[in-house]
C-alpha cells in the first residue's frame, strides 16, 4: 500500500487562513487508478482507460463493478453514482457509433444523460502489483508472500496470476470449500478436479480466464491451480500429464475481489465507494436433473 499523504494535501487548500475542501475531480480519481494500474501495461488487444466522462467534473460518489452491464449501470444512476469503475471494457472492439439501438450503445446513453463517467482498469490491473489474482489469493487463503505465475518481462515484481503457499497444508477438498466460502457466491459455484483427499500447499491462482498460464502452474509445481473458463480439453490433457488439481471459478468471482482493492485506493480522496454486489456472471443456474 502506498503511502498517501501527499494526496490528502492535493484535497485540500488553504483559503483566508482556513482549510476547506477542494472537490475531487475525475481527473484526480483516474490518476491515482493510474499511478497503480498503468495503463500501458494493458494488453495492445485491449481498451482501458476512460469510457465517457469529462475530466473537470466533480466526483462524490464511484460505484466499482466487473461489468459495464445493464445492471449495473441501473445500480449506478440509482445510487446517483458520478463514475463507475469497471474491471472489464464496455467497448473493447472498435465500433462506429454508440447508437441507443444496441446495448452498448444503450448504456453509453444513459451514462451520459446521467452524467456518470465510467472508466476500465482491465489487464493493467492483472499485473499490476497488488493486482486482481492478488486479491484472489487473498479470498481463497493465502496469507503469505505472493509472487506471479508468469512474471513481466519489464518488471519480474508484476505479471500474470500469483503464487503462494497456504499457512498449513489443508487436503485439496479442504481447499475447495474454502475459496469457495471466500469467493462471492455465484450459480455456477466452483469445479474441481483432483482427489478430494490430496494435499494443498502450494497453491496458483489467477483471475479470469487463465488456462494460458496452465504450463506456468505445473512449472512452479502448484498443488492446485484456481482459475476461471478452463476448457475440457485443456483441463483434460492437463490431469493426465501431471499431478495439479483444478478448480474452476466463475469468471465474475474471481475478478470481484479486487473491486475492494481499487476502491481502498480511491477511497483516500473522501469520495464515497461502493463495491457493487450484483452477480454478473454470465451463468445464472445450473441444472443437476439427470446427473448420475
Ligand atoms: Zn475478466
Amino acid at each position: 500500500m502506498r503511502d498517501f499523504g501527499n494526496l490528502e494535501c492535493a484535497v485540500t487548500a488553504i483559503s483566508g487562513g482556513t482549510l476547506r475542501r477542494v472537490p475531487t475531480t475525475l481527473a484526480d480519481i483516474t490518476t491515482i487508478l493510474e499511478d497503480h494500474y498503468d495503463p500501458a501495461w494493458a494488453e495492445s488487444w485491449d481498451a482501458v482507460g476512460l469510457v465517457c466522462g469529462d475530466p473537470e467534473a466533480v466526483v462524490r460518489r464511484v460505484l466499482f463493478a466487473v461489468d459495464p452491464v445493464r445492471d449495473v449501470v441501473d445500480e449506478a444512476l440509482d445510487w446517483r453514482a458520478d463514475l463507475i469503475v469497471t474491471h472489464h471494457p464496455l467497448l473493447l472492439r472498435p465500433v462506429h457509433g454508440v447508437p441507443a439501438t444496441t446495448a452498448k450503445g444503450r448504456a453509453v446513453h444513459r451514462l451520459i444523460t446521467a452524467g456518470t463517467a465510467l472508466y476500465t482498469a482491465h489487464t493493467n490491473a492483472d499485473v499490476a502489483d497488488p493486482g486482481v489474482s492478488d486479491a484472489l489469493a487473498r479470498a481463497v487463503g493465502l496469507s503469505g508472500p505472493l509472487r506471479p505465475l508468469s512474471p513481466s518481462a519489464a518488471d519480474p515484481r508484476r505479471g500474470l496470476g500469483r503464487v503462494g503457499e497456504l499457512p498449513v497444508p489443508v487436503t485439496l477438498r479442504e481447499f475447495a470449500d474454502a475459496a469457495a466460502k471466500g469467493l462471492p457466491a455465484t450459480a455456477a459455484g466452483l469445479r474441481v478436479a483432483g482427489d478430494p483427499e490430496a494435499p494443498v500447499r502450494t497453491v496458483a491462482v489467477c483471475g479470469g480466464a487463465g488456462d494460458s498460464l496452465l504450463d506456468a502452474a505445473r512449472a512452479v509445481g502448484a498443488d492446485v491451480y484456481l482459475t476461471a473458463d478452463l476448457r475440457h480439453h485443456p483441463a483434460s490433457e492437463f490431469r493426465e500429464n501431471g499431478s495439479t488439481a483444478l478448480v474452476d471459478a466463475a469468471h465474475w468471482a474471481t475478478e470481484w475481489p479486487w473491486l475492494g482493492d481499487a476502491a481502498a485506493l480511491v477511497r483516500q480522496t473522501g469520495v464515497e465507494t461502493r463495491i457493487s454486489a450484483v452477480v454478473t456472471d454470465a451463468w445464472t443456474f445450473r441444472s443437476h436433473e439427470g446427473s448420475t
